[in-house]
């Protein structure tokens, strides 16, 4: 067993409010932290940190858990600038254009989406991102569900089974034949490689009925259940999550006063996704009507060719703030702990004894540059399972 004293924290975040300053940040200045193999081993003042076999001076650089992105889509091939483009120029969203990414993913070998995933896995990396959630969702058929799928495993454990991201064309004329599909074979084949199910469950995608049935036979495969709900208008997407006690339901951009009360009632995390929002041009969620009314929310980038092409959790928090009324503090615990509660995840988002030593330095005295200075390359080094890199 190894153990090395990482030193010269101005300001520790641990997302561990026993800590610290008992802020929900935990906050600890002037701190020192110690990784043994893979986890975290101590955390508290520098002046009182144990001897250990090796050390590293960070000298004067805030450190903040790995960030936790609980939503994304990152196993595609092609791209949509154009459909971006015209968007930008007033051009509703409405999800058509997933069946572009799909074409172009089906008709991509195992070999190159596993590379374009690698490369996307880096971006995220070199940007604070030490735990991604991947979904399915641009195969469409059983072959090419499980095949992103296997990719995606290659990259983490927090897979997720998105056959009903949206009907694809040879089913336009028999949506019922697709929800037997989804429900029976592909579920099947794809659920061993699977942690949870997801559906999107909004207009123009599965309705009530055709969402309440996936869901069900996932759960019944042995799943966790998460989903995208109240994005493009108000549905049944949040009410169905609370439903089915799901781990999260995501977007949440249209909510009724019923939806935010059964929210704040429930462990369901409400997970924002301002990424998207900046790249439909939607009007951003409101993330200050979830928080005050008490809901755990988390932020994620939703990373895809379509709805938000975007890596960064940190212009994502920056958005948060800016755009969604949360705080810089609350934003920063969202895109952690928050991300980590949206996952059921307990060993990773923190920074406390136990925890997976998952961290970002930044080139920064404080987190509050995560925000204040948007589009600057803050994260000077991360570490993973505590492995720099
Ligand atoms: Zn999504």
């Amino acid at each position: 067993m190894t153990s090395t004293l990482v030193t010269g924290i101005s300001e520790l975040v641990t997302c561990d409010p026993t800590l610290g300053d008992g802020s929900p940040l935990g906050i600890v200045h002037k701190a020192a932290l110690v990784i043994e193999d893979e986890r975290v081993a101590w955390v508290g003042e520098a002046l009182h940190a144990p001897a250990t076999d090796t050390q590293t001076d960070l000298e004067g650089r805030a450190v903040i858990p790995g960030f936790v992105d609980s939503h994304t889509h990152l196993v595609f091939a092609g791209e949509r600038s154009a459909e971006w483009e015209s968007r930008m120029a007033g051009a509703p969203y409405t999800g058509g254009g997933i069946a572009t990414t799909v074409a172009a993913t089906r008709a991509a070998s195992f070999e190159k989406l596993r590379a374009h995933t690698q490369s996307l896995v880096e971006q995220m990396r070199a940007q604070g991102t030490t735990t991604i959630e991947i979904k399915s969702g641009y195969g469409l058929d059983v072959v090419h569900e499980v095949l992103i799928l296997e990719v995606a495993r290659d990259f983490t454990r927090e897979t997720t089974f998105l056959g009903a991201h949206v009907i694809p064309a040879e089913y336009a004329g028999d949506r019922e034949g697709y929800v037997d599909l989804v429900c029976g074979e592909m579920l099947q084949t794809c659920a061993p490689f699977a942690r949870w199910i997801d559906v999107f469950c909004d207009t123009g995608a599965f309705d009530e009925a055709e969402t309440r049935r996936i869901l069900s036979a996932g759960r019944g495969a042995g799943l966790g259940v998460r989903l995208h709900g109240n994005q493009l208008e108000h549905g049944p997407g949040v009410r169905l999550a609370v439903e089915f006690a799901a781990a999260s339901v995501d977007h949440c951009n249209h909510l009724s006063d019923e939806d935010v009360e059964a929210l704040a009632a429930s462990d369901v995390v409400a997970t924002l996704l301002p990424g998207a929002d900046f790249s439909t041009r939607a009007a951003y969620a409101n993330g200050r009507r979830l928080l005050d009314a008490g809901v755990t929310v988390a932020i994620a980038t939703d990373c895809n060719p379509g709805s938000a092409y975007i890596t960064s959790m940190p212009l994502c928090i920056a958005l948060a703030v800016r755009e969604m009324g949360l705080t810089p503090a609350e934003a920063l615990y969202a895109a952690t702990r928050g991300g980590a509660r949206a996952l059921h995840r307990e060993d990773v988002g923190r920074l406390s004894v136990g925890a997976y030593a998952d961290l970002a330095a930044l080139d920064a005295p404080s987190y509050l540059h995560l925000a204040y200075r948007p589009g600057s390359q803050l994260v000077s080094q991360s570490w993973r399972r505590g492995t720099p890199g």
